[in-house]
């Protein structure tokens, strides 16, 4: 009995890539059904040194 401790939804885990190095700076999760579309983000790049667009992307 309740033992529902893993509960299953459309929230999967994304990372967030820089648009000018390339780079993976962020993971985030977001909700599938909240969100179907890419997100993109102006996020601060420590490589870059400045705020970029980041763009959702896969984790392996
Ligand atoms: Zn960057």
């Amino acid at each position: 009995m309740a033992s529902a401790a893993k509960k299953k939804g459309p929230v999967e885990k994304i990372a967030l890539q820089c648009t000018e190095c390339k780079r993976k700076n962020y993971t985030t999760e977001k909700n599938r059904r909240n969100n179907p579309d890419k997100m993109e983000l102006s996020k601060y790049c420590p490589f870059d040194h400045k705020h970029t667009l980041h763009r959702e992307t896969k984790i392996k």
